[in-house]
């Protein structure tokens, strides 16, 4: 594999992380993922330095805001960040500004972190545990790529308000050329970067027979294609994607999608997996700079058991390695370490099926070491 761009790639300066642990499950597949950091960063002589930030409902409490500024500027001046999870029902009746999520929307827009992939994947082992017949999904690997700072969740107008004595809401689906360039850009490199040898797909999916705004999206996406003649593009209306993505999942390579769109066919994708436990996913910037994080939340119903799966924040990691830093090596090494991990039968609680024991957050950490080491 390769990075997205190769000119994004950071140099070979010591590169920063900041890690920010957040809330319920988040410190404890935080910890996990940081002892197989530490662990690439060694075996494959990383520079790297690594710092630790407080975010999220955590920070609240420290400090009355999810994302205090003295976490915003080393955030700000991190080269990738690495996320476990924020928010909790304890959080519920704050002020809405002050919860976890404003605090996650936040970091997102002052980052400028437009470019959302969540790939989801399914280890052959595990296929038992997907809603589909296992032949339509074992081996699956698709990558969703969804523009999260623009459409109808940021464009006005918006609002509620009494229109002829009937109250009315309305929201506005907006996107300019460029912002829909710059993710079909994205789409492309993404292809590409997923198939250095050539039988790169992208499909974009839109609602062009409907809206305006889609029909500018597809005739954008298709100019862009003009400049990437080794990946075959396609067009799929949002409610085909949907059908087929439960239908036929495995025909997708990259999906590229607008934020709407992507926000749901990206939660459909996830649980095609059957285990939400195991994807990671990333968030980047026009330079490259990313967000990592695991796709779960912060799991209140088992925080502080030791139970939850570390697995897609170690994957997160392996995806930071890839796609920000170059580091393709040591992202190789992690993945081939998880599924190893996998084939030998290790499981969490959330990937096992009836019979099978399960292991701990920081045994499964600990089996995925040794796999590093062997
Ligand atoms: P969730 O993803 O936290 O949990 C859903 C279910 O999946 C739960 O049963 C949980 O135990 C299980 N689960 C999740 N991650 C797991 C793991 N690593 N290992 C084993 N089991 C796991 O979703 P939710 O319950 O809807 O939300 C809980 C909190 O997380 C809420 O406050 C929500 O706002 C927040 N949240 C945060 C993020 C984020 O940090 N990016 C994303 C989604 C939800």
């Amino acid at each position: 594999m390769i990075p997205l761009h190769s000119d994004q790639v950071m140099s070979a300066a010591t590169r920063k992380i900041v890690v920010l642990p957040g809330d319920g499950i988040g410190p404890e597949i935080i910890a996990e993922g940081r002892r197989v950091l530490d662990a690439v960063v060694d075996s494959h002589g990383l520079d790297l330095t690594v710092e630790e930030h407080v975010f999220g409902g955590a920070a609240y409490d420290a400090h009355g805001s999810p994302l205090p500024e003295m976490t915003l500027d080393a955030c700000r001046a991190a080269d990738a960040l690495l996320l476990g999870a924020i928010g909790g029902p304890q959080y519920d009746k704050a002020p809405r500004e002050l919860r976890p999520e404003r605090g996650l929307l936040g970091l997102r827009s002052e980052l400028g972190l437009f470019a959302n992939l969540r790939p989801a994947m399914l280890y052959p082992e595990l296929s038992a545990a997907s809603s589909l017949k296992p032949d339509l999904v074992a081996g699956l690997d698709i990558m969703i790529l969804r523009e999260l700072t623009g459409g109808i969740y940021f464009g006005g107008p918006r609002g509620i308000e009494v229109r002829n004595g009937v109250r009315t809401g309305f929201n506005t689906m907006v996107y300019d050329e460029n912002e829909i360039q710059r993710i079909a850009v994205r789409g492309f490199e993404l292809c590409r970067a997923r198939h250095p040898d050539g039988g790169a797909r992208l499909c974009s999916v839109d609602k062009a027979n409907v809206l305006e705004v889609s029909e500018l999206w597809r005739e954008v996406v298709t100019a862009v294609a003009t400049d990437y003649p080794d990946v075959e593009l396609s067009h799929m209306y949002v409610d085909n994607a949907a059908m087929q993505l439960v239908r036929a999942p495995k025909q997708f390579d990259v999906i590229v999608t607008g934020n709407l769109f992507g926000d749901l066919l990206s939660d459909a994708a996830a649980m095609l997996t059957g285990s939400i436990g195991m994807l990671p996913s990333a968030s980047l910037d026009k330079a490259g700079k990313g967000l990592y994080e695991p796709v779960h939340g912060s799991a209140p119903d088992i925080a502080g058991q030791g139970i939850a799966n570390p697995l897609a924040t170690i994957l997160s990691v392996a995806m930071m390695l890839r796609y920000t830093l170059g580091e393709t090596g040591a992202a190789d090494a992690i993945e081939a370490a998880v599924s190893q991990v996998i084939s030998a039968g290790v499981r969490t609680a959330d990937i096992t099926t009836p019979g099978e024991s399960s292991v701990s957050t920081h045994d499964m950490g600990q089996a995925v070491l040794d796999a590093l080491n062997s």
